[in-house]
């Protein structure tokens, strides 16, 4: 019997699998997929990430030191910073490299096999693909958003999620990444174009519930504009959790990245948080596996660890994507405006590093002079005063880790 299963080998499987078998344990990968990664995504990886989790050669399609931000009013303004501030990469090249490294340190891998049904005994846990029926002392759930398994554990699903859909396209020369506000031409809560390789970049939306339909508006209007020259293939859309599930563990099982809803909520970014709680997931594996208890008071100690270290900045983003959602695209165009005019976003990347910590980034600005006066100037008529209270309460809760990295060195 193996000492842990691991279900789903994205970026949090896979490396909560590097790191068990790093720690000497013995682990089985169950994964649906042949091509391991290849999950819709754009592959944007702060400067973090790309510090604790390096991608390896050629795995980079670039690191852009600007971003063009087009509003509602369809003006469009240049925002760069010195250094670049995140990655854009091979997401499948990148994922795939944990569970080569896992597997080299002696993790076995079952691929192209869905598990379909879980039992928690007193001794062990027992999951079945249509193939096979494995052991293993302990499970680790990283099967992604919207995984059917949770409820087989007696765990609750998350049900506040948004939707990303995303195509591939051909542009003429590109190197910054495009970000769209514009609810009309562009809806969504954003959509985006990111360049990749050569002359083709990732056109992707942003929203609540559906988003395939808003992709196609905002291809309709990027091709008119001549922003993109052609789609390539046919579109993906895939679920992202807005908040974390309630609990992420009980008797002999971690639930870890999408499937707990450990994500960015203002951009949906979850590679990152995935691989830090990976790397908590197997410690505390480890620790119960050498104390012999994996009762579900034992492994608690995991939520406690990875809400230590990303559960104030999940909690103060949430509150922040709930009020951006309800500026309206007036004030909206008025806030990028002056905070290109006022070099606010640049100052606070730049000076603090802040790609991953959206909380900061935010804070910074609404604690800005120019930025409040266009809120003060706006509030009382278009946003219920209520929403901006409860929303700098939100804040208020992540700034007690400012000036600290996400994840320590
Ligand atoms: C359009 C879009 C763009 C995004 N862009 C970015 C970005 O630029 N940067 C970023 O950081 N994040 C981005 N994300 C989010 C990011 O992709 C996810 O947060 C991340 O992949 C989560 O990793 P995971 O390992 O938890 O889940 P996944 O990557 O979804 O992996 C889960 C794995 O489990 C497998 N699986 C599921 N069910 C079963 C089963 N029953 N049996 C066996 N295997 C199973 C799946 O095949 C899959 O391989 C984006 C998301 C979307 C939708």
């Amino acid at each position: 019997m193996d000492d842990v299963i691991i279900v789903g080998a994205g970026p949090a499987g896979a490396n909560t699998a590097l790191g068990l078998t790093k720690l000497g344990r013995s682990v089985t990968v169950i994964d649906e997929r042949i091509h391991l990664g290849d999950k819709v995504c754009t592959g944007i990886i702060g400067s973090e990430c790309v510090r604790k989790y390096p991608p390896g050669p050629g795995m980079t399609f670039g690191q852009p030191t600007s971003a063009n931000v087009t509003t509602a009013n369809g003006k469009t303004y240049h925002f760069s910073t010195e250094y670049p501030q995140a990655s854009v990469i091979d997401r499948v090249q990148y994922v795939a490299q944990f569970s080569k490294d896992a597997e080299a340190l002696g993790a076995k891998y079952f691929l192209g096999e869905r598990v379909v049904s879980i039992e928690v005994t007193v001794s062990c846990v027992v999951v079945s693909t249509s193939n096979r029926k494995l052991r293993g002392k302990a499970l680790v759930i990283a099967s992604g958003f919207g995984t059917s398994l949770l409820s087989q554990v007696g765990l609750q699903k998350g049900n506040e999620y948004m939707v990303g859909s995303q195509v591939e396209v051909e542009v003429n020369d590109m190197d910054s990444v495009h970000v769209y506000l514009d609810s009309l031409k562009t809806p969504g809560f954003f959509s985006w174009i990111t360049p990749t390789v050569s002359n083709k970049a990732l056109v992707g939306v942003i929203a609540n519930k559906t988003s395939k339909s808003k992709l196609d508006t905002s291809l309709k209007y990027l091709k008119s504009v001549g922003s993109i020259n052609r789609v390539c293939g046919s579109s993906r859309s895939w679920g992202i959790p807005l908040k974390p599930i309630e609990q992420t563990y009980t008797n002999r099982v971690l639930v870890v990245g999408d499937s707990a809803g450990q994500i960015k909520p203002i951009t949906g970014g979850g590679i990152l948080y995935s691989l830090v709680c990976g790397d908590i997931a197997a410690s505390v594996l480890d620790s119960c596996l050498e104390k012999e208890d994996l009762s579900e008071n034992a492994l608690s100690a995991y939520q406690v660890l990875w809400k230590k270290k990303i559960g104030k900045e999940i909690q103060s983003s949430y509150s922040i994507r709930k009020f951006v959602e309800k500026i309206p695209n007036k004030i909206q165009s008025q806030l990028v405006k002056v905070a290109k005019t006022h070099t606010v976003i640049e100052g606070l990347i730049a000076n603090k590093g802040m790609f991953d910590k959206h909380s900061l980034i935010f804070s910074g600005m609404f604690s800005n002079p120019a930025i409040s006066w266009v809120f003060r100037k706006n509030f009382r008529n278009s946003i219920e005063n209520n929403d901006v209270q409860e929303t700098l309460k939100g804040i208020s809760l992540g700034e007690a880790n400012e000036g600290n990295e996400l994840v320590h060195q």
